[in-house]
């Protein structure tokens, strides 16, 4: 380029010298009278700047052509922000600088919610003018020396660099809050208001390469939109990164197979103990590939991890309900529940729309809790499983006796059924007598309560003759049935 220009300002120069070298000699030929000479002397003049001219149209429009030429190579057309490829660069070359400087800096990737919607309902072009918008507003946010780059779609990544964890919660909380705050005209003159969601890896402290942070910050998008959207995820201590490769393995397994509808119910019958018939059949998720069929424990702590329960339990609740209209089924369904699905603003009319869709009662239904995943807002679920059980909805604790909180949740919510934890089922016909003697007086506290017990992991007579001697009404396990695909008994 700038050999180029050297030429260009070297042949106008030359050209314009000779141009006016031609003209003087030229000049002498013209007949001495003084205005003609004057006139033709200034048009030869005039002549020669054109050299000069068109050389300097040129070098501007080379100039333009280059910026134009640099603009494509490392900005996104629509927003003017860096493309991808460049993000990539600046983040590697902020790793260098972070470790000669002794800095610590940030990864940030934020995603607008919803993106789709808009795109879909309002068209391209305003989707287009949404993000050009957003972009100014991200730009507003950051200081001068920060990094913006539009990734991919409605997808923004950012480097902020000699920035900490708090600092970058400042900046994530300041873009949350305009972005509420703030309304997109559309162009039949209504508004629209759309959040987004962020995710954020700080170096040196959650990963020592590029594809690890950009790995965490992702991860914890994720986490962001799954829990919810409108709202930032930092990783809270240092992150194995190997481990959450391993996550992120079996978060792209799990969201495939939701999305090829691989998730299915399997149903485990549990029985009367005395009369030997089905009181109900608990829902149990399984993963069933071509190759193989994944049980929940492999599984279900990583889909609650990352948020995705509340589409399995979508999936499940849909094929179990079509399964008891299709089998005419009367009884009772236990559905394990994480009890944040509870207090989600979305389960209850889902779970209505669904019950009405396919004729299932809430006497029907029994929600099965654990503690596993705890919950800080007790009060927040008494509140709801109280008005669900007016409304005829019943529940059990489940593993009760695992954990610390069981006679907490006994306390705090009326409950319907108690599963007596499968460990002290399975071992009730041990040498010690200990089980017994807790299972025994687990059903005797019950009984007092008013509420009906369940023993799980009944894999044997020997376990199945305990359990009935025992005082508990009802059993479930291997002994008496498998889980299966289909409802049987
Ligand atoms: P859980 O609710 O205590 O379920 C009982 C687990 O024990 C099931 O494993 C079941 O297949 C297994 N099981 C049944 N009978 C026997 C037996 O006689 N012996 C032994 N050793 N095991 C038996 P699964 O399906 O792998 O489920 C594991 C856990 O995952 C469940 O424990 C439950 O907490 C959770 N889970 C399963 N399905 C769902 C679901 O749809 N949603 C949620 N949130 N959690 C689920
Ligand atoms: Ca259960
Ligand atoms: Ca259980």
């Amino acid at each position: 380029m700038i050999k180029n220009r050297t030429i260009i300002i070297a042949s106008s120069l030359f050209l314009c010298l000779s141009t006016a070298a031609v003209s003087a000699s030229l000049a002498l030929f013209v007949p001495d009278v003084s205005w003609q000479k004057n006139l033709v002397v200034e048009i030869l003049l005039i002549l020669s700047l054109f050299p000069i001219i068109i050389g300097v149209l040129l070098l501007r429009n080379m100039t333009t052509f280059a910026r134009y030429a640099e603009q494509y190579s490392t900005r996104d057309s629509l927003t003017s922000l860096y493309n991808q490829k460049m993000f990539w660069d600046f983040l590697r070359d902020e790793i260098e600088r972070s470790r000669r400087q002794d800095y610590r800096f940030t990864v940030m990737i934020v995603d607008v919610d919803n993106f789709k919607a808009i795109n879909d309902i309002y068209g391209h072009e305003t989707g287009d003018a949404y993000l050009l918008e957003f972009s100014t507003i991200f730009k507003s946010v950051v200081r001068k020396g920060d990094i913006i780059a539009r990734y991919s779609g409605d997808n923004f990544a950012a480097i902020l660099p000699v920035c900490d964890e708090s600092q970058a919660y400042i900046v994530a909380k300041r873009l949350l809050e305009i972005l509420r705050d703030h309304f997109f005209l559309l162009p039949n003159g209504s508004t629209i208001q759309s959040t987004a969601s962020i995710g954020m890896a700080v170096f040196p402290d959650h990963a020592k390469d590029s594809e690890g942070l950009f790995l965490v910050a992702e991860t914890m998008l994720s986490q962001a939109k799954l829990s919810g959207k409108d709202r930032m995820r930092l990783p809270s201590d240092e992150v194995n990164i190997e481990l959450l490769k391993s996550a992120g393995e079996k978060s792209i397994f799990i969201m495939e197979a939701i999305r090829k509808k691989q998730v299915v119910p399997y149903f485990q019958p549990i029985v009367d103990v005395k009369e030997n018939s089905v009181l109900a059949y608990e829902v149990l998720t399984r993963i069933v590939t071509p190759q193989k069929v994944y049980t929940a424990v492999d599984f279900i702590e990583a889909a609650e991890g990352m948020g995705a329960i509340a589409k399995i339990d979508y999936l499940l609740m849909e094929q179990a309900f079509d399964a008891v209209k299709r089998n005419g089924y009367r009884g009772k369904l236990f559905l394990n529940l994480s009890p944040k699905a509870l207090v989600m603003n979305e389960f209850i009319p889902t779970l209505r729309s669904l019950m009405d869709k396919y004729g299932v009662e809430p006497s029907q239904m029994v929600f099965e809790i654990t503690e596993r995943d705890t919950v800080k807002n007790l009060s927040l679920i008494e509140k709801t499983i109280n008005g669900m059980r007016a409304d005829g909805f019943r529940f059990a604790i489940d593993d009760f006796g695992s954990g610390y909180s069981s006679f907490q949740y006994i306390k705090t919510f009326q409950v319907d059924f108690l599963k007596i934890d499968g460990e002290f089922i399975r071992n009730m016909t041990g040498n010690s007598g200990l089980e017994n003697a807790i299972v025994k007086n687990i059903a005797n506290l019950a009984m007092t309560l008013g509420i009906k017990t369940i023993a799980e992991y009944v894999e044997s007579q020997a376990i199945l003759d305990n359990v009935r001697s025992s005082g508990i009404d009802y059993a479930q396990g291997y002994h008496i049935q498998r889980p299966t695909v289909e409802m049987v008994h």
